[in-house]
């Protein structure tokens, strides 16, 4: 994918905050510090247009860059950080609930999670989400460049059997550090773009 703009557009909290133009959307969850923002810089080729966050669940709205005049990636504020109040978490619960149920033109949610680890017990709760809800799922495994290539296959297990994968859903395997399954991202991406 041959990136000629990508421009943050609007943060939102709310429905009649998010853009009004009708394009594809592309949701980008994980929970804090799983390196959602840096996925997002590599695959647009930009430095920092997601801020990488040194303080793990700080933006609390719903961001929309705008790419190539054509599509939006929504970045999703992290999930899953300990130091969060429960109103805010139950603020933050709610507007994402809101965007991912009611969102017509959401094509898919990319679900950021860290191939070093199995899924996490809020990994597993929003995949369920998601499933429950019908919205296509695209997971990316990243964080690749940290373990050993002959473990990956050992990992991508445990990633799929923790999350009781549905077999239609695709893992990508991806390191933001080398740029590894940025292609196999996009022509995932292409996929849901057309429907
Ligand atoms: P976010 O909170 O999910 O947006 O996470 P960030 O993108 O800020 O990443 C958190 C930390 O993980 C940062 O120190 C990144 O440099 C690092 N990181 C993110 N992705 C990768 C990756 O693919 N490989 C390696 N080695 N480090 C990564």
């Amino acid at each position: 994918m041959k990136i000629k703009s990508a421009d943050i557009v609007i943060s939102a909290v709310k429905p009649d905050q998010y853009p009004s133009e009708v394009l594809p959307e592309f949701a980008l969850a994980g929970r804090s510090n799983v390196g959602k923002s840096s996925f997002i810089n590599k695959v647009l080729n930009r430095k920092s247009l997601a801020r990488t966050s040194s303080k793990p669940g700080k933006t609390q709205t719903l961001n929309f860059f705008l790419i190539n005049e054509a599509f939006y990636f929504v970045d999703v504020p992290g999930y899953g950080y300990a130091r969060v109040s429960k109103t805010e978490r139950a603020a933050w619960g709610k507007m994402i609930e809101t965007y991912l149920t009611t969102r017509e033109q959401l094509k898919a949610v990319i679900l950021i999670i860290d191939l070093r680890h199995p899924p996490t017990a809020d990994d597993v709760m929003m995949y369920q989400f998601l499933k429950h809800y019908d919205i296509p799922v695209i997971i990316i495994n990243t964080k690749a460049d940290k373990i050993p290539k002959s473990k990956w296959q050992k990992h991508l297990k445990i990633t799929r059997e923790t999350l009781e994968l549905d077999p239609n859903d695709t893992i990508v395997l991806f390191s933001s550090e080398t740029g590894y399954g940025k292609d196999q991202a996009w022509a995932v991406m292409k996929s849901y773009m057309k429907d």
